[in-house]
């Protein structure tokens, strides 16, 4: 794959893989924001003999090619958290995700992580002229969870974006957006530094137990360990039947334009990061070199990058009709790992065996907050991680889960076409 986060990446040279037998206190498998979090959570509670197994490089996964928007909440929705968990229940895991933005900042600050945060917030820009959803939101986020998202008026955004599409917006004031395989890396050599011991072309190929203890078998050696993180995503680690049926892969897609000079500001009069109101969401954000990353759609297809590109320019002009003649210079896709109730799975799930997976589309600060839960948990006998335990392993219902997953987006997205019409014609 070819990316622009790879091509603009520190220069980090690869970690060498596992060779022969190894004994660790735990043994961390998937080096993306799940397991590197965990792993650095771990060394910071005074943990040692930590090793983490990436099977490509650290970021290869979903982790380093994502959108970069820094922000809080889950995949699921505040008001479904609110339903099923409470209003106690739903803040406290709400504010684990605001915590975890901060701990990022802190972490970028502290270790000096060189990973181009921009700190201009993030936009919630909506597609329909019905402004009860930016109201909605607003309200439910100020009363239930404390939280103050900044109106943004119609006019006021025309100014921002250089798009008629948008009927105003909401502002996440404490968001930001960064380069996420930069601090991918960072995290990394947080952990080499601190004494932790990451092995990148280093897939775990079998889990077994060994009397109370685990071995994690790799192409040229192996971990014997008191305790294991699968962190794996949805690249599937298949060391486990129950934890990778509970997880269904879905793509999403990501290009990046040439350079833009001075005209970036014809399209953004802003540094913040934007996505829009619509279940199908488009999301961007103007890079530091004047280029524009742009993502969007969700498809059970993992697509080449000249499909990439068609399908999102054409979304890009339904926006910005004055780039139609912008060159791409990059398309790429990446797999997000979403469970039936769009929450992550977090926690123990066998003596010893611990999960963090199933953070979809929306995990840079989750997988963050997972970390910390499960780090806590592993070092301090810390329980605040059952706080999740109603989000379990429920089955994907593969094969058939693909065909429903693709249904249910295709109908939200003709929903969504059909309500900004009919307000169009009305
Ligand atoms: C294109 C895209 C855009 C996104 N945009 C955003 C965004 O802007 N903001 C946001 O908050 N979230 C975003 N997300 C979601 C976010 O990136 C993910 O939720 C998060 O990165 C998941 O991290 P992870 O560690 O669980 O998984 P991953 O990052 O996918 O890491 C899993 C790792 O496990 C490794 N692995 C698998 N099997 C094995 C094995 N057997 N042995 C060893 N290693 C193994 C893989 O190689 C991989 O590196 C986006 C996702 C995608 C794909």
């Amino acid at each position: 794959m070819r990316s622009y986060y790879l091509e603009t990446a520190s220069d980090h040279a690869a970690q060498a893989a596992l060779s022969g037998p190894v004994d660790a206190r735990v043994c961390v498998i998937g080096g993306g924001l799940a397991g590197l979090n965990t792993a650095l959570g771990l060394l910071e509670r005074g943990m040692r003999d930590i090793v983490v197994l990436e099977a490509g490089r650290v970021g290869h996964g979903a982790s380093g090619r994502n959108g970069g928007f820094v922000f809080g909440g889950f995949s699921r929705g505040e008001d479904a958290l609110l339903r099923e968990l409470g209003p106690d229940r739903a803040r406290d895991l709400y504010g684990g995700t605001l915590q975890a933005v901060e701990l990022i900042r802190r972490r970028i600050h502290t270790h000096r992580i060189d990973c181009q945060p921009v700190e201009a917030g993030v936009i919630w820009a909506n597609w329909f002229q019905d402004e009860r959803v930016l109201r909605e939101r607003q309200q439910l986020l100020a009363d239930s969870f404390g939280v103050q998202w900044d109106w943004i008026a119609r006019d006021e955004l025309r100014e921002q974006l250089r798009t008629d599409r948008y009927h105003g917006g909401l502002m996440e004031g404490r968001g930001f957006h960064f380069h996420p395989l930069r601090y991918v890396q960072g995290l990394a050599d947080q952990i080499a530094g601190q004494g932790g011991h990451v092995h990148e072309y280093c897939p775990a190929l079998s889990l077994k137990r060994v009397g109370s203890r685990w071995q994690v078998d790799t192409p040229d050696g192996c971990v014997v360990a008191d305790e294991v993180v699968l962190a794996c995503g949805g690249y599937l680690a298949g060391l486990r039947r129950v934890v990778d049926a509970a997880v269904m892969p879905i793509a999403t897609y990501v290009m990046v334009t040439d350079p833009l000079g001075a005209r970036l500001g014809s399209v953004m009069n802003t540094r913040a990061a934007v996505y829009d109101t619509r279940f199908a969401f488009d999301y961007y954000r103007p890079l530091p070199d004047t280029r524009l990353l742009w993502g969007g759609r969700i498809s059970v297809l993992d697509r080449s990058p000249a499909d990439v590109e068609r399908l999102l320019r054409r979304d890009l002009l339904k926006v910005y009709q004055q780039l139609h003649d912008v060159g791409i210079e990059y398309a790429w896709s990446g797999l997000m790992s979403y469970a039936r109730h769009q929450m992550p799975q977090i926690g123990r799930i066998e003596d010893g065996l611990w999960l963090a997976q199933a953070f979809g589309g929306h995990g840079v600060a989750p997988t963050t907050f997972a970390g910390e839960l499960v780090a806590a948990a592993i070092a301090e006998n810390d329980t605040r991680w059952r706080e999740f335990s109603d989000y379990g392993l429920v089955s994907a219902l593969k094969p058939a889960g693909f065909i429903g997953a693709q249904l249910t987006y295709w109908w939200h997205q003709a929903r969504d076409a059909w309500k900004a019409g009919r307000e169009r014609s009305g």
